[in-house]
């Protein structure tokens, strides 16, 4: 007799937990019955469930957002695309590398293209020259980290630490601080977008990726950023790498991808014209 009480009582928790917290569960007829005359019979239950649902809810809450729904609740922080206008904006990451950058800088100068470099605080500074050559360029610069590490495994201190070592490095070297952002593997936590709001920084993901890290080809790399480009786009390609690494196919693809892009009637912008804020803080 105990043993089935207990078993009802655990039974009417779960299923007022999952309509409390909002779950697709929704109990029949009878069960709403069966739990309003229970209901009536122990204030105490009562508050045991509610204990319960407020301990479910807590830890829905505490669950880290996903980065759409960080997206979604920065919006003017956290971006990932421009308006719908015909305009797109190529940005490249993991900057200065000697092996490919300085060919990409060349591809854009050919093309009158300007680009936006998300560089990496160490790579600056074994490679100051090539930071300032692409601001001489007339490219912007962003702040891709110090190390390059995932920020989703690190602090809000460690966070901070590694845009303002690498900002520091880039100010003296060429006189502004960044004011974009992008995170390494377009990942960051809550704690840190709310800290680069609060010191006026915009984070920018992508929304086309061309995924030449992989070394794809030159039709592979035109492939994913041409079927995917659209109004507002933020292309991401890359501008260095590891070990390794091979960027031919990005670089021979960059001029076709100019190419037809502009004969759609796009044109190609930094970020900060296409997001409509200024390239420093
Ligand atoms: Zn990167």
């Amino acid at each position: 007799m105990r043993s089935g009480w207990i078993r009802i009582r655990k039974f009417k928790l779960l299923i007022i937990c999952a309509v409390c917290i909002g779950l697709s569960m929704e109990p029949s007829a009878t069960l709403a019955e069966h739990q309003m005359k229970q209901q009536q019979h122990s204030s105490t239950i009562q508050s045991q469930e509610s204990t319960a649902c407020q301990a479910q809810t807590a830890i829905r809450q505490d669950r880290p957002k996903s980065l759409s729904e960080l997206r979604r609740s920065y919006s003017e922080t956290f971006k990932f695309k421009g308006p719908e206008v015909k305009q797109v904006a190529l940005t490249f990451d993991d900057v200065p590398d000697p092996r490919f950058t300085p060919q990409i800088l060349e591809a854009l100068s050919k093309q009158g293209v300007r680009a936006t470099f998300f560089v990496v605080g160490h790579r600056v500074k074994k490679h100051p020259d090539l930071l300032r050559r692409i601001h001489l360029e007339g490219h912007v610069i962003g702040n891709h980290s110090y190390s390059h590490p995932q920020f989703s495994n690190k602090s809000v201190i460690q966070f901070q630490k590694e845009i303002q070592r690498t900002e520091d490095i880039i100010a003296e070297l060429i006189g502004y601080r960044p004011r974009l952002i992008r995170p390494p593997y377009g990942e960051i936590t809550e704690n840190q977008v709310r800290w680069a709001k609060q010191h006026g920084y915009k984070l920018v993901n992508w929304n086309v990726d061309s995924l030449d890290w992989k070394g794809l080809n030159k039709e592979k790399v035109k492939q994913n950023v041409l079927n995917a480009a659209g109004p507002g786009s933020i292309i991401l390609m890359h501008g260095g790498g590891g070990t390794g690494s091979n960027l031919a196919g990005s670089i021979e693809a960059l001029p076709d991808i100019i190419h037809e892009l502009q004969a759609k009637g796009y044109q190609f912008v930094t970020l900060p014209e296409l997001l409509d804020v200024s390239q420093s803080k």
